[in-house]
Order: structure tokens, then sequence, then C-alpha cells
């Protein structure tokens, strides 16, 4: 037996840990997916190194990463079979924490506001060091490809560490074992169904397969797969394939409506796999509900609450994988990122694409769509100015003249009577109430169409949009109507003759009788059968959106 070299860590390590595991991550799952994706890298990195020295690999063993519960020692142990490290390797790679510009990083970190502490340390290796939120002692036995001699590290993560030599009957046959000694309030990741839960979570796309041991003695059973679906060509993945990893990632049980895959490449490289749900998601109408698409870097999982989509893409289900992002990168730091934001954009682009395309190809499919998620897709029409007409024209109606199916604004604007100068909409809480209302007498008898809006969302954005091809959205609960100018109708001469005294009197009367109650009363050719109808005024909101603001309070 040969005594363990003492040694120390470079740096002040035992305060940069302090900060790791009390401010940059807030989740201490983390851990798990920080060894396996150092085992995955090791893997990688000898089936690089093994293109040129074939002896390496010579066993020709498949990567894997094994993953080893036991209760009773309360240890949990990631093991793989990758490039491993020397001595050297361990000395540099695991007791240096800062490889270059230690010092002047520490400062840096010093003189750092809370905020941007964690995206310097996320911009630093500290991977492996997150092991230490959970184990009080972490020992690492290693033996590198094509070498006998295997070494032990090991340390409390308070300062110092020791390397030993081990007997290479207690060392893997290559690669590298990371043992946990886990603190007592982590014992939690010795149970079988919290860590399978974790691995398929957090590093369910590794680009190595994982097999787990749920207790000594026990044989090894396989969690993933070790390939990640979307690095796939479209071509090569069956609607099945897409299915079940639609379900896996959105919790869902149908089929989706929509899959959006591709691979961007250029200034930014990233790969999105996005679904339209084949159900509404109960929680679609929470405010508080950011988007469910989950971001992940070099195919492991950082993170479901990005920003990834606008909110009124928030139904949709998915993936985005980017090259582009550190590993490390803290969720604070994530909001804030600019290639994010870029990676945002592309994404949405190429899903209103993708809606364009099935709203022309097949619209079967943007009918089903549209009916669960036009609301949702609305907001946009409201909140998103730059794509507002892109909107616009995706949006489908129910008119007067739409019948069982929808009508888009272009076949609105196509069917324009001559002379009509705005798109018509009367905004209400359902169809059969709208159907039903006097304001539409005027319209219908000169055929004219108006959309039906039954949606809260719709009381918004249709008196903020300026106009869709040029014509201007209309009210027809509000101000005066422009209806005389309009062509059609069976009895135009009635409508535009003038008032005889006795309405003249009437409406002298009923200004009189309801000063107090409404601003104007006049005659209007809106009315075909009822005597009379309300009407909100020119300016400010029409009938529907002054109900919803006195119901709201207001
Ligand atoms: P990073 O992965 O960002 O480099 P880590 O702290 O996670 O930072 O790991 C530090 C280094 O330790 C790695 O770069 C690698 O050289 C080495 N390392 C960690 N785990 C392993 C492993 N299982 N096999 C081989 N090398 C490893
Ligand atoms: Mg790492």
């Amino acid at each position: 037996e040969h005594a363990a070299e003492q040694h120390s860590f470079e740096a002040d390590v035992s305060r940069l840990l302090h900060m790791m595991v009390h401010s940059v991550y807030s989740d201490k799952d983390v851990f798990l997916r920080e060894l396996i994706s150092n085992a995955a890298d090791a893997c990688e990195k000898l089936r690089y190194e093994a293109i040129s020295q074939p002896g390496l690999a010579a066993d020709g063993a498949p990567s894997r990463i094994l993953i080893s519960l036991d209760e009773d020692k309360r240890t949990l142990t990631v093991e793989d079979n990758g490039i491993g490290m020397s001595r050297e390797e361990l000395v540099d790679a695991l007791g240096t924490i800062a490889r270059s510009g230690t010092r002047a990083f520490m400062e840096r970190l010093e003189a750092a506001k809370a905020n941007d502490k964690a995206e310097l340390i996320g911009q630093f290796g500290v991977g492996f060091y997150s092991s230490f939120m959970v184990a009080d002692r972490v020992d690492v036995v290693s033996r590198p490809a094509g070498q006998d001699q295997a070494w032990k590290w090991s340390s409390d993560g308070k300062g110092n560490y020791t390397i030993s030599p081990v007997d290479p009957a207690d060392a893997p046959a290559r690669g590298t074992r990371v043992t946990l000694q886990l603190m007592e309030d982590a014992k939690s990741y010795t149970g079988k169904w919290a860590v399978e839960r974790i691995i398929r979570e957090q590093s369910g796309h590794v680009p190595v397969p994982i097999e787990l041991v749920e207790k000594a003695g026990a044989e090894p059973a396989k969690v993933t797969d070790g390939v990640a679906l979307w690095t796939k060509s479209r071509s090569d993945i069956t609607k099945e394939e897409y299915n079940d990893f639609y379900r896996g990632v959105s919790g869902q049980y149908d089929e989706p409506l929509l899959n959006v895959h591709f691979r961007a490449e250029g200034r930014h490289e990233y790969t999105a796999l996005a679904f339209v749900p084949g159900s509404l998601p109960f929680d679609l109408f929470d405010v508080e509900r950011h988007g469910r698409m989950k971001l992940y870097v070099k195919r492991v999982f950082i993170t479901d609450d990005a920003d990834l989509l606008p909110r009124y893409l928030r139904f949709m289900r998915g993936i985005v994988d980017t090259a582009d992002l550190p590993l490390n990168i803290s969720r604070e730091m994530i909001q804030e990122s600019p290639i994010l934001a870029a990676i945002r954009k592309g994404v949405t682009s190429r899903i209103l694409t993708a809606l364009e395309k099935q709203a022309e190809g097949d619209t079967e499919n943007f009918e089903k769509i549209w009916e669960l998620f036009g609301a949702i897709l609305k907001e946009g029409i409201y909140d998103d100015f730059e794509r507002r007409t892109q909107l616009l024209k995706l949006a489908r109606f129910k008119t007067t003249a739409s019948g069982e199916g929808h009508r888009s604004l272009a076949d609105y604007v196509k069917d324009m009577k001559e002379g009509q100068s705005a798109i018509y909409y009367i905004a209400g809480t359902s169809l059969e109430q709208l159907n039903a209302s006097p304001q539409l007498e005027g319209f219908r008898a000169r055929g004219i169409e108006v959309l039906l809006l039954t949606d809260p969302v719709d009381s918004f954005w249709a008196p903020n949009v300026q106009d869709f091809e040029g014509k201007s959205f209309k009210s027809i609960t509000q101000g005066l109507s422009d209806l005389d100018k309009v062509a059609g109708g069976e009895n135009k001469e009635d409508r535009t003759a003038k008032p005889s005294d006795e309405v003249n009197a009437f409406v002298e009367f009923a200004r009189e009788t309801l000063k107090e109650e409404v601003a104007e009363v006049r005659v209007s050719s809106r009315l075909t059968e009822s005597a009379v109808c309300l009407v909100a005024s020119e300016q400010g909101p029409d009938r529907q959106l002054e109900k919803i603001l006195q119901g709201a309070g207001r």
C-alpha cells in the first residue's frame, strides 16, 4: 500500500465552492447531469482518439455510462468506459478549478454583482464540483485508455484532495468511476425512481446509453438508449417515433397535429423539434405560465423555463438544442443571452411558416389547429407588432358568411362590397348572442360580411390594428356606420331618405328622456327589423370591450 499524497487545490476553492453551492445552481439535481455529461464527453473523446490510435479502444466495447446506487452505504456512482484520466490529468482537471487566469478570475468574481457572478461562474468549468452540493466526499478512480496504472483522486471539497495509486483490480478496465458519499439530506439520490426520473429528464438524450444498477448486486437496466431523436434527419424518423418523442416531451398522450423539425446553420447553429399538441394543455390560460420548450446545449438538458418562444406560441411543445451556448450556462444568464434571442426569433419564424403552409396546403388540419389554439395565436396580433401582418393572414374567423367553416381576412377583403372601406366586426361572448344582435340587421340586408368575434382577446387586438391590406377594422357596435355609401341591400331608397317629422320628434323625445343615460340619440340605417339598438361612441372602447372592462371592475 502506498501512502496517499497530500495536495491543495489551486485558487481559493472553498470560497468558490461555497458561492457555487449557494448561488449558481438553485437546483441540486444538476450534479447528476454534470457527471453524466462529463462521462459522455469522455466517451466521445475516446471515440475521437481511437480514430488515430485504434489500440485505445481495442476491446471494442461500446460506450456506456453506468450509474449505481447503494442505499446502505449511501453512495451514488457514475462510471464510464471513456478516455479516463492519468495522474497528471487528475491533478490538472480536478485539482485546478481555473485552468488559467485563476487570480484574475477570482478578482472579477469579487467585483461582480450577484447577477454577473452567476454568469461568470457559468462560463467557467465548475461542472464536476457541483458534486459537493450533495456529497461530503467524492472519490474518482480512473484508468486512462491504453494504460495499466489506475489512480484515485479523493476530496471532501473543502480545500484539499489526495491522489494515490490503486490496485488495477479495484479500477474500471478503462475510464472513470466517480463515487459520491452522499450527505444525510441528499440520501434520496439512492432511490431508483428518483434517479431514473432525473436521468430521463435531464440527460435523456445524451449520445451515450445510460444504465442503472438500483442496488448492490443487481443487474444493470437500460434507462436511455443514447440517441437523440432530433439529431436524425426527418426522413429517418417514423411518425410513431415522432409521436413517442412528443409524448415524452409534452407529458400528453394524444397525437400532435403538426411537427416542425429543422436544423439552422450559419450565424447560429441549433436544431429545433417542436409540436402543435393534439389537445388543449390544461394550464394554457394561466398567466404565470411560460412556454414548455426545453433547451438543450449539445444534447444536455439545461432548462424548460427559458422563453424560447413568444407567449402566443406557448402551446407548442418540444426542444431546441444548440452548440452555441456554454454547457454550464446559468438560468439567469439564459434569459439575457443575445444568442438565445436570435434562436427564439429563428424558431418563431419557422413555426409561423409551417403554420402558413398548413393553412394553404392542409386546410382541414389547420382548421383543427385554429379551433384549439386560434385564441392564443391571436394574442400575437396584439403583442407582436413585427409579425402582426403575418398573424392576421393566418387568422381564421366565423363571419356572417362563413357557414360551417372559417374565413380568412383575405377571403373577406376579396368579397368586399363596392364602396365598402372597412372590415366590419362585432365582438361578444357567443355566436348565438352575436347572430341575434340588432346591429347586424342593416349589414345583413346589404349582404355585407361581418366578422363574429367571440374570444376575449378579440376586443383587444381589433381596435388596435390599423388595417389589413389597407382596410381598417370597424366595430359595428360603435359610432357611425357608413352603410349608406355601400351598394346592395333591398330597400336602399328608404334607408337614405330623410327622416320624417314624426321620427325627428321621437328622437328629440328620446334625447330629452334619456339624457342622463346616453350620450346621443340618432337615426340609423343599420336596423331593418328592430326599432332601436345601443352603440358605443366612435372613440374609446366598443360595446364588448366596455362590458369586459366593467366586468374587470375598472
Ligand atoms: P468541464 O466538463 O466543463 O470541462 P468539469 O468540472 O465538469 O468541467 O470537468 C473538468 C475536467 O475534468 C473535464 O474537462 C475533464 O478533463 C475532466 N473530467 C471530468 N470527468 C471526467 C470523466 N468522467 N472522464 C474523463 N475526464 C473527466
Ligand atoms: Mg463537465
